[in-house]
């Protein structure tokens, strides 16, 4: 079934007369974005409360695709919402519909090795256009290394990380795997671990943030997952975070400590409050009953803080918090972080880490002797801004660029 939707997508992708790739604007909701493109509001208000779901995980700066036929009318429009999954709006006859489908991507592993001219950041922004992986270096290195110190220029750094490309451009964040600094001749390095994490050389956990559970007594009521298939239902669905179902009125309480940088009502979560803690990472609390007093945006929380109560706003079929944890954008697993207790790695989870750390040493050796140049992600300047009181263009899109 997927197969065969594909192959009568490549086709169109070819022959369509136009496709062009956007970039997701800020501010821009879903149901904005149907009306701009003179799309049926059916397409949000007919479709099944968890794909509405889905239409809230677009976000700002989200590379998506629009293909017109030859009577500039719109065919298809694919948006991803998420690392896995893409919304697929097609033409069915007269009609529109939508399904989420799997994002086809494939992954390729780069390197980027330099000399330090100016500092670790600049240089590796320099060479890569990539802010994510100048921050993910920098990240590793921050808590054990004094570069303003220690650096001399010359000094030498190299990084491995997976670049996913989608529809031939780089899609999404790249994923540091192992990164390398050399200060005075002696090498520090940093490896990314099974449970996504980063580590030193000695098995030491070098980012210090700790997330704590954000209920009490709290049931897991669902589980994380960013893809599966409905074997009756027949489609793809993600649950981009955990349920926790508590009784109303329930304290939430934030994950770590960190700023607010939402805190409103929004369609499908209901009440909602997201904050943003160190080294690029974000927790989201949905569907609250209420927030606590005080509570806004721009506020900085400690972890443990009371931020609001749990509730059945928004999309929603019973009292729970549903808790999201984003690093750099991307959704991941809230219950791996959760169930970090200790800093160092022991035991078992040692072994496995100094086996991946071996693993990792020959992806460095070997990118050091032959690096596979880091390919510079695009910048689409046609992002179309609009005015969210009227949905219309603000600017007119130019320098459109197809596939
Ligand atoms: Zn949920």
């Amino acid at each position: 079934m997927v197969r065969l939707l594909f192959g009568l997508l490549f086709p169109l992708l070819v022959f369509a007369s136009s496709v062009e790739t956007l970039k997701w604007s800020k501010g821009e909701t879903y149901l904005m974005f149907l009306q701009r493109l003179g799309l049926p509001q059916s397409l949000y208000y007919d479709i099944d409360k968890e794909d509405q779901k889905l239409t809230e995980e677009v976000r700002t700066g989200v590379p998506y695709q629009v293909m017109r036929d030859a009577n500039d009318t719109v065919e298809q429009v694919l948006i991803p919402v998420s690392e896995e999954l893409q919304l697929h709006l097609y033409r069915n006859g007269t009609d529109f519909s939508l399904e989420a489908i799997p994002i086809i991507a494939s992954s390729k592993r780069e390197s980027v090795v330099l000399s330090i001219e100016h500092s670790p950041y600049y240089d590796i922004l320099k060479a890569t256009g990539s802010k994510q992986l100048a921050q993910a270096f920098v990240a590793g290195f921050k808590n054990s290394l004094n570069f303003r110190r220690d650096l001399r220029k010359g000094d030498r750094l190299a990084m491995v990380y997976e670049q996913k490309y989608r529809l031939g451009s780089p899609f999404s964040m790249p994923t540091l795997q192992v990164a390398m600094i050399e200060l005075r001749g002696k090498r520090h390095m940093v490896y990314l671990n099974s449970d996504e994490r980063y580590y030193d050389e000695k098995g030491r956990q070098v980012e210090g943030f700790l997330l704590a559970r954000p209920v009490r007594n709290a049931r897991i009521s669902s589980g994380f997952t960013r893809r599966r298939y409905h074997p009756i239902l027949k489609r793809y669905r993600a649950h981009l975070g955990i349920d926790y179902a508590a009784p109303r009125g329930t304290p939430i309480m934030a994950a770590g400590s960190g700023r607010i940088i939402f805190a409103g009502r929004t369609r499908g979560y209901g009440n909602l409050i997201k904050i943003r803690h160190s080294d690029g990472y974000v927790t989201l609390y949905a569907h609250q009953k209420s927030f606590r007093r005080g509570i806004r945006k721009g506020k900085y929380v400690k972890q443990g803080q009371i931020i609001g109560y749990v509730g059945t706003t928004g999309l929603s079929t019973g009292p729970h918090l549903h808790f999201g944890l984003y690093k750099n954008g991307r959704a991941i697993n809230p219950a791996r972080v959760v169930q970090v207790t200790t800093k160092k790695l022991t035991g078992k989870a040692r072994k496995s880490f100094l086996k991946r750390k071996a693993d990792l040493d020959d992806v460095l050796t070997e990118a050091l002797e032959h690096p596979v140049a880091a390919s510079r992600l695009e910048t689409i300047d046609n992002a179309c801004f609009i005015d969210p009181q009227s949905c219309r263009p603000l600017a007119p899109k130019e320098n459109n660029e197809t596939l």
